[in-house]
């Protein structure tokens, strides 16, 4: 893909983009986030308590939802608008941008900084389940909203972490484990043009949206529609309009199970000799 002449924009302007107003929104966001999530789990913390099971089972798809969601995000704030944009632009579209022109920068991110924009996302999520009606399918739904907005919280933290040359010990130990983004996962989204792999909260769902070209049949429909191209912005026009119009790129192929030609004769069981 290096012959795609991939035209980013320029990294201190984009860097510049982060205004003392943006900043405000952020530490705006992370407070009334925080507030909404109190609120959440007190409405949901007895119900918890008394049907343990069903609350894990909420909390479990909560959370891989949640990386579902990361990747629509992502993948949305990739390809599509521009940071000129008001507002969603300078403080959704720009960090994203960004971080495809340098990478490391994630790493040099405050807690606001890293946490603002996911904590303006959920918002509106955690407040309508803080809203829900009692009974069992609603308690559900207010449970898993509550894991899912929580796991969405710790996407940017995990991203950062995954860019990190030396991030926290237990970090370390929940990357290896994948039970967050592991590095080397990721890494596969940093390879030009920037066109897959884009769940960033722990990664399971990255490879069955690859396979699915769940994306990549979003983009071209969206193309068929509006005539958009997707990643215009981000690698420039040139590149955008080769990759849009690449075949899908050739699927892995899974690991074969080869199965002995001379399968031994279950009757006769001398066939295998005891050591
Ligand atoms: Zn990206
Ligand atoms: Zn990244």
């Amino acid at each position: 893909m290096s012959d795609l002449q991939i035209r980013h924009r320029d990294r201190h302007a984009l860097r510049e983009g982060y205004s003392p107003a943006v900043r405000r929104f952020e530490i705006a966001s992370i407070l009334a986030f925080a507030a909404v999530m109190v609120w959440l789990l007190v409405e949901i913390a007895p119900r918890m308590a008394s049907s343990p099971f069903l609350a894990l089972s909420a909390l479990m798809l909560g959370f891989v939802a949640a990386d579902f969601l990361s990747g629509c995000v992502h993948w949305m704030a990739d390809t599509w608008g521009t940071p000129e944009w008001p507002l969603i632009g300078k403080a959704l579209l720009r960090p994203f941008r960004e971080h495809h022109v340098d990478e490391k920068e994630i790493t040099r991110h405050d807690f606001v900084e890293t946490n603002g924009n996911n904590c303006f996302i959920s918002l509106p999520a955690a407040t309508g389940a803080a809203l829900l009606p009692d009974g069992t399918a609603w308690f559900f739904l207010a449970a898993m909203t509550f894991s899912l907005c929580l796991a969405i919280f710790g996407t940017n933290q995990f991203h950062k972490w995954a860019h990190m040359e030396e991030p926290p010990r237990y970090a370390r130990v929940l990357q290896k484990a994948s039970l967050i983004l592991p590095p080397e996962h990721h890494a596969v989204h940093h390879a030009a043009p920037y066109a897959k792999y884009y769940c960033i909260t722990v990664g399971w769902t990255n490879e069955a949206l690859f396979r699915l070209r769940f994306f990549q049949t979003l983009e071209r429909a969206i193309t068929a529609l509006t005539g958009l191209i997707p990643r215009e912005d981000d690698i420039g026009k040139k590149a955008a309009l080769v990759v849009a119009q690449q075949p899908p790129p050739p699927l892995p192929e899974l690991p074969r199970i080869v199965l002995p030609i001379d399968l031994p004769d279950v009757r006769g069981r001398s066939a295998v000799k005891p050591e």
